[in-house]
């Protein structure tokens, strides 16, 4: 079987709602922040539907005995937010998947190479082979730090098929790079955009996701 990389852009009201509030540039960032989280609940909602674990039982109504499908808690799940942008999507991510542990992986890129380097770490030095994998990457830019991220977690232990992209606006170069290393991959967006500018910024994209969920 050959594997190909889907990528999913769920076509909803509210995600193309939320899309816009962040897209608008005369957003605050305190609403702009509400609009990331609001898009990282409803995709990684999306994301999880055939993915997450569950167990079939049998339970007792107050009134009978009834069949019964929990989310199976033997196997781990974990998230990555990867810093800072993606934070501004965690609080509604870790109430979607209240469960799952979180991996903060710091990457900061280089403004002028556009490649990333990575200055905080907290992954462990190996995942069970079950676990799954929420990266949370708002903007697939030029692919770098997406990249860094898919080697820190599959070097650990995790297989590609079982991680999840939750993004906001993907652009082709980054898609480009993930289909070719990771064809069993998964990603979940709000949108597929043009392309880069001369920077490295998503056109028309929605400027720097860090700068403006953090006001800086
Ligand atoms: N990172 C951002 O925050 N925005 C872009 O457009 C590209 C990378």
């Amino acid at each position: 079987m050959t594997l190909q990389l889907r990528v999913y852009v769920p076509e909803h009201p509210l995600i193309k709602h939320w899309l816009s509030v962040a897209r608008d540039a005369n957003t605050p960032p305190v609403l702009f922040k509400s609009a990331m989280n609001e898009l990282g609940r409803w995709l990684t909602y999306e994301a999880v539907r055939n993915w997450l674990p569950t167990l079939d039982t049998v339970i007792q109504t107050p009134l009978t005995e009834c069949s019964a499908t929990f989310v199976n808690p033997e196997i781990p799940v974990g998230i990555v937010p990867i810093l800072r942008a993606g934070l501004a999507l965690l609080d509604e991510v870790q109430k979607v998947l209240p469960i799952a542990a979180v991996y903060h992986l710091g990457l900061a890129r280089d403004e002028s190479t556009l490649e990333p380097a990575c200055y905080l770490n907290k992954l462990p030095n190996r995942f069970d082979s079950q676990t799954r994998i929420v990266i949370l990457e708002p903007m697939l830019a030029t692919g770098g730090s997406i990249m860094m991220a898919m080697k820190e977690v599959t070097s650990r232990g995790v297989q590609p098929e079982l991680v999840r992209i939750v993004s906001i606006v993907a652009a082709p170069p980054a898609l480009r790079k993930l289909s070719e290393h990771y064809p069993g991959l998964e990603i979940y967006t709000a949108i597929i955009d043009e392309g880069l500018n001369s920077k490295g910024y998503i056109v028309p994209g929605l400027g720097d996701a860090g700068d403006r969920a953090f006001g800086t």
